[in-house]
This record gives structure tokens, C-alpha cells and sequence, in this order.
């Protein structure tokens, strides 16, 4: 977990907003940013966004739900949210744990997402959900 990023100390709860600004999200953060990362999965690879994680209770959409549109794929397991306005990705439901959210940090008000060091990258392409037990 992260409770600072590049001085700015984060906040219990943390509004998020998509470019537009239409989207506004309110985050539960009480542990800081958790599991900060980005992933080379299809999807992830060409979002390239860090991506931390909350439970499903840490996320309360405060404006512009009408605005938020759902894309799935594959499996449709996991549900990835985007403005419809700007197209900025917000967050989406995981497959790997739908009991969680990952949630777009660079959308994090006062967040600059590079100033995370040393963010992981998550092996995507092998998902644990397709891996086959040996
Ligand atoms: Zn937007």
C-alpha cells in the first residue's frame, strides 16, 4: 500500500474524475493506493494505465453514472468502465477477483501515477483464470 505519492499524501476517500470531467467517482482508501500495477493483458496493454485495487464497497459513482459505459470481452467476466463522453477508462470489475475493483489511479484527483516507483507489471497474457491446473 502507498500512503503518499510524490508528497501528496492520500486521502481516506479520494474523488476520482474521467478527462471530461463528466464522471466522478468517490474512492474508500483508507489503506492508501493498494497494489498499484499495470498489466500486459490485451486490454491493459493498450490502456497502460496504473491500475490499484479496492473492494466493490470503495467505489460509489457521484456524477455522471448515465455517462459511464460497460465494454466486455472473452470470458465477460470482468466489466471495464469508460466515459462515454472523453473515453477515458475509470475503473472496471476484475475477473481474476470480482469481489474487486481496479481503479484507474491516474484518474485520482492531486495523483501523478508516475510518481509511483517501481510499479509492477502484472503477467496478464498468462491470466490466472486460463491457467490450467498441472
Ligand atoms: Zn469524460
Amino acid at each position: 500500500m502507498l500512503r503518499e505519492v510524490g508528497g501528496v499524501a492520500i486521502q481516506p476517500r479520494h474523488l476520482a474524475s474521467c478527462h471530461c470531467g463528466a464522471v466522478v467517482l468517490e474512492l474508500d482508501l483508507p489503506n492508501g493506493i493498494e497494489d498499484p500495477r499495470r498489466c500486459d493483458c490485451s486490454i491493459c496493454r493498450r490502456k497502460g494505465a496504473v491500475v490499484a485495487s479496492v473492494p466493490l464497497s470503495g467505489i460509489r459513482v457521484v456524477k455522471g453514472a448515465e455517462h459511464l459505459r460497460l465494454y466486455e470481452f472473452n470470458t465477460r467476466t470482468a466489466r471495464h468502465w469508460f466515459c462515454g463522453i472523453c473515453g477515458i477508462y475509470t475503473h472496471h470489475q476484475r475477473r481474476s477477483n470480482p469481489g474487486q475493483y481496479g481503479f484507474n489511479v491516474g484518474c485520482l484527483e492531486g495523483v501523478n501515477p508516475f510518481a509511483i516507483a517501481d510499479v509492477p507489471v502484472n503477467d496478464g497474457v498468462n491470466h490466472p483464470a486460463d491457467r490450467v491446473e498441472a
